[in-house]
């Protein structure tokens, strides 16, 4: 591992900038001796009499100088986030008076924190387990009210505790194939193979349920790609304004993954949505092909949903059907827009749209807007427990591992159908363990500890 745990690090913790209030952290052995040669408390007590968790006002001062008036909190070992002494130093926000206080704290024998440090600690001391530790950031940039409530889930363990279930049911048949092996006459396999049958079933079961699930656990945490297309003039642009418009928080604009795509954020209802634009683009580069079936393809290619938007006041014609080819109805909703136009109003009535879903709106009038941003978060809830109350995978990293217990599960019932001898089945277990331990941490590579915290921010 690249950082020295015995070493004292200090950090900025709240975003650089100005701000009512800035934070400095300090974490190690010598944290309150280092903060208490600068403080000048206002009170009688100083920060080395205090109690744990016991806010102080004072002074930070340098050579009698005064720095920054501020509250500072002793978190003593082992009840703090790194489970370390911890010392914080609530100043005035702004950079100057917070850099000033760091840089007297680091000149007194801290060293700058790395990013995602803090969390590193608290995960190396038992604190955290790795889904917990990956849920820190999740927290931090958590872009809508649901991916708030998954990572916090996470934070909270049901990730690990999940894991943790199926580890013990694993651990349990690993510990009679290994009493077998270590005393073959008693043949213990034997007498409880559908036992140990159904408790490797139950673990693939629950396997199954989290990868399938895994998809949607990532679409809440990171948003659900959403791509408005269709051809010129059935209301894109308005149906996108009118969704900007009812929703606040559009975050930033930024490139979609092809180069054709520009993403909005947004909420809908509490689920993030990355709308995908491609109207940013119709003003620039070729004239010729202004907008059409490539620049609709390239949207979809990035999208998880798409919205089709069809004038309902029109029949449907040669450039909406080829549009259509290139969407599945399992992935598309039917928007049957300017249905204030319509002559029939409700869905349209074609052929080519038996097998999708359809939301009658009028972009004009905002009318059935409220149902589009329904069905949409529907379509990522489908209906069932939702979601972010449960354990759920939700990055690549937890999703992979468990991918790989699942078939070292399958290959165990396998193994144990067939007969094949205990040594065969250990194996199969002990690859079945391992992976669940990858994914808690347990058995994580350094280098891939290191990669993890490293996409932390500093002071995190
Ligand atoms: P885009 O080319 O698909 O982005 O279409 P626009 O959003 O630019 O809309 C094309 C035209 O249709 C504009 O004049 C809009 O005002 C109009 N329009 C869009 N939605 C509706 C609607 O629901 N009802 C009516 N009556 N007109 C609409």
């Amino acid at each position: 591992m690249k950082w020295k745990n015995e070493d004292t690090i200090a950090a900025v913790s709240t975003p650089v900038g100005i701000g009512g209030v800035g934070m400095v952290r300090v974490s190690g052995a010598r944290a309150a001796e280092i903060v208490a040669g600068l403080f000048r408390p206002s009170g009688r007590i100083g920060l080395a009499e205090a109690s744990s968790h016991r806010m102080l006002h004072g002074w930070i001062e340098e050579e009698g100088r005064a720095i920054d008036e501020v509250l500072v909190v002793h978190m003593k070992a082992p009840h703090s986030y790194t489970r370390e002494d911890v010392v914080e130093v609530h100043g005035h926000g702004g950079t100057i008076a917070v850099h000033a206080i760091l840089d007297l704290i680091c000149s007194r024998g801290a060293r700058l924190a790395e990013a995602g440090e803090f969390t590193f600690r608290a995960f190396v001391n038992g604190r955290l387990d790795l889904t917990q530790a990956e849920a820190v950031p999740d927290m931090v940039r958590a872009g809508s009210r649901l991916g708030l409530r998954v990572a916090a889930n996470q934070l909270r363990g049901r990730l690990y505790d999940a894991i943790q279930d199926l580890r013990a049911g694993v651990a349990h048949v690993a510990a009679l194939v290994n009493a077998n092996i270590d005393f073959p006459e008693e043949d213990v396999v034997f007498a409880h193979r559908d036992a140990c049958a159904a408790r490797l079933e139950a673990a693939r079961d629950k396997l199954d349920t989290l990868l399938r699930e895994a998809g949607r656990g990532r679409q809440i945490r990171e948003g659900l790609g959403v791509a408005i297309v269709g051809k010129p003039n059935v209301g894109k642009s308005s149906l996108l304004n009118a969704l900007l418009r009812e929703n606040r928080a559009i975050v930033t604009e930024m490139p979609g993954t092809t180069r054709d795509t520009l993403e909005e954020r947004l909420e809908l209802d509490g689920l993030g949505v990355r709308l995908i634009d491609t109207a940013g683009i119709r003003h620039t580069e070729d004239r010729v092909e202004r907008e059409g079936i490539a620049r609709s393809r390239a949207a979809l290619a990035d999208a998880d949903l798409a919205l089709v938007v069809l004038d309902a006041s029109r029949p449907l014609d040669a450039e909406d059907r080829a549009l259509l080819a290139h969407t599945s109805p399992a992935r598309a909703l039917i928007v049957a827009n300017k249905q204030d136009l319509a002559i029939k109003p409700g869905p349209i009535g074609a052929a080519e749209l038996r097998d999708y879903e359809q939301v009658p709106l009028s972009a004009l009038t905002g009318g059935g807007l409220k149902q589009l941003e329904a069905r949409v978060r529907e379509w990522v809830l489908r209906g069932e427990e939702p979601v972010w109350e449960s354990a759920v995978l939700t990055n690549a990293r937890q999703q992979q591992a468990a991918a790989r217990a699942r078939g070292a599960v399958a290959d165990a019932l396998r193994t144990l159908e067939q007969g094949q001898g205990e040594e065969l089945l250990a194996v199969d277990l002990s690859r079945v363990l391992d992976a669940l331990g990858d994914i808690v941490g347990e058995t994580t590579a350094e280098d891939l500890l290191d990669r993890i915290f490293a996409e932390f921010c500093i002071g995190k």
